[in-house]
């Protein structure tokens, strides 16, 4: 049976949490080839673990949009039959997970408007921090929204300047406005148009392929697409792809680079470069450089899977320990399954791994994981690796505690729900059962990413945001402002 919608029920949960999206987006530009739509199909189903909530794709011919999107991941969206009917020179898509209010097709993406010069679809990567201003400004002059995204916000603004303007200057106008996260993807008339926010906050890249181009949040999807990686779109860039030719224009100067580092820790795939490293570099040596930091005696290293396992080799090549299965994770149980409320995330655990009883047991185990947030995850390991019998369990996490919310675009919780933000680290080795805790410092994963500490955010881990945030936002400040035991 169909759920009901409830437009009202999704606002007030809107005002009263934060929002966050984790999303990929993908376009792709290739005049002339048949079925660009199954490119992008590929192309999302790369960059299914970025949103497994909703997905959809637009295709563009002639300046003519046709679109499909539905709750689901990508293959269970769409069919042969589907992919077929969005026909098209140019084609973009959007996979979606969002923990905010009410999940429904009506808020995924792409976002197609028809404005005065014609029709325009838009994907967007990341989130505004000044949304509800700008709503609510524009619900008193009159604008009527269909949607409770910020990203509707974006394709509003666009549509309003397109009346005077070209396609190009109607987004710089909109982007003067906007304050937040945004990697776009867009499609109108004969373009494909991808923007990066002046801070360069959510990735995006160009691949080129013998048709045409790709625009992508993350590089692992290129090969599959018989792509090369061209460049990461820079910090306050857009891309223009008009003709066959790639254009550029700076938007925002002078901004200062703020690139999410939580890219590196959790969210990208580790195939992928982003801003000049390889994810899978940057893991690696996050996972060397905690050996260095938090060095425990032990029989074997074991990894959190998958999450945590770049790292954990990481870490058993410095420390000399070897390496050993000491989880298997069933791959088949997604975050659609799992509902996002605290008795179902503490089931979740059991339902996506198990321990290797052989493998553990009588040993002195390290388990390495890529983070901690609201810290049930590691608690229920811990435990259900004592209770296959392993004699020790050193916990050791391969990004610093996270003790603020991201408002950028990372699905983090409210502060009151980190639990960093409101315990010590022996506390926390405490409630999660451990016989000793190591989180990497923020100066090694800096150190890790190796791409300059000054364009890098660790808002995450530090509070030092790279915009101010408005005062709705701003209240749920970290309850813990200074810590000194990390
Ligand atoms: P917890 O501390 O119980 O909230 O969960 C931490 C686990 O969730 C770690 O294994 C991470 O790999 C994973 N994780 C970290 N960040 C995210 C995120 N944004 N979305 C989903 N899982 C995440």
């Amino acid at each position: 049976m169909q759920r009901q919608y409830d437009f009202n029920k999704e606002l007030r949960e809107l005002e009263e949490d934060k929002v966050f999206d984790e999303c990929g987006v993908v376009g792709v530009y290739a005049p002339g080839k048949p079925d660009i739509a199954r490119s992008v199909y590929y192309g999302l189903h790369s960059l299914q673990h970025r949103g497994q909530e909703s997905a959809g794709i637009a295709s563009n011919k002639g300046g003519k949009i046709q679109y499909y999107k539905e709750m689901g991941l990508v293959q269970e969206v769409f069919n042969d039959e589907i992919i077929e009917r969005l026909q098209g020179d140019i084609s973009i898509g959007h996979v979606r997970y969002s923990t905010c209010g009410e999940s429904h097709a009506v808020n995924a993406m792409p976002l197609v408007v028809y404005h005065k010069g014609g029709s325009l679809a838009l994907a967007h990567n990341g989130n505004l921090v000044n949304a509800m201003l700008l709503r609510e400004e524009m619900q008193d002059r009159g604008v009527i929204f269909q949607t409770s995204i910020d990203s509707e916000i974006i394709a509003a603004l666009i549509a309003r300047y397109i009346r005077d303007n070209s396609i190009e200057d109607s987004i710089v106008k909109t982007l003067e406005q906007v304050k937040g996260a945004y990697a776009l993807v867009i499609t109108s008339g004969d373009k494909l148009i991808g923007v990066r926010d002046p801070n360069g906050i959510r990735p995006l890249c160009i691949g080129k392929t013998r048709e045409g181009y790709i625009l992508s949040s993350e590089s692992c999807i290129f090969p599959l697409l018989g792509a090369t990686f061209l460049r990461d779109v820079e910090p306050g860039e857009m891309i223009i792809i008009e003709d066959g030719e790639l254009k550029s224009i700076r938007f925002q100067k002078g901004q200062k680079k703020a690139i999410c580092a939580f890219e590196y820790v959790y969210l990208a795939r580790p195939d992928s470069d982003m801003d000049g490293k390889s994810v899978y570099m940057a893991r690696s040596q996050a996972g060397r450089i905690l050996a260095k930091e938090h060095p425990v005696e032990a029989d074997m290293v074991i990894a959190v899977p998958d999450s945590g396992t770049v790292a954990a080799i990481g870490y058993a090549e410095a420390s000399g320990i070897p390496f050993g299965e000491g989880l298997i994770k069933n791959r088949y149980v997604g975050r659609t399954f799992i509902q996002p409320d605290q008795r179902m995330r503490e089931l979740s655990v059991r339902l996506k791994l198990n321990v290797l009883k052989d493998s553990v047991k009588g040993k002195r185990i390290i388990m390495v994981d890529d983070s901690i947030v609201r810290g049930t995850t590691s608690g229920k390991i811990v435990t259900m690796l004592k209770d296959a019998g392993a004699k020790e369990v050193h916990v050791r996490v391969s990004s610093p505690p996270v003790t603020h919310s991201c408002h950028f675009g990372i699905d983090t919780p409210n502060s009151d729900k980190l639990v960093a933000s409101r315990h010590t680290v022996e506390e926390i080795r405490q409630m999660i059962g451990a016989d000793s805790l190591g989180y990497l410092s923020i100066e090694g994963l800096l150190e890790a990413i190796g791409i300059g500490k000054e364009k890098i955010c660790v808002a995450c881990f530090n509070g030092n945001y790279p915009m101010p945030l408005p005062d709705e936002i701003a209240k749920d400040k970290c309850m813990t402002e200074e810590r000194e035991d990390y």
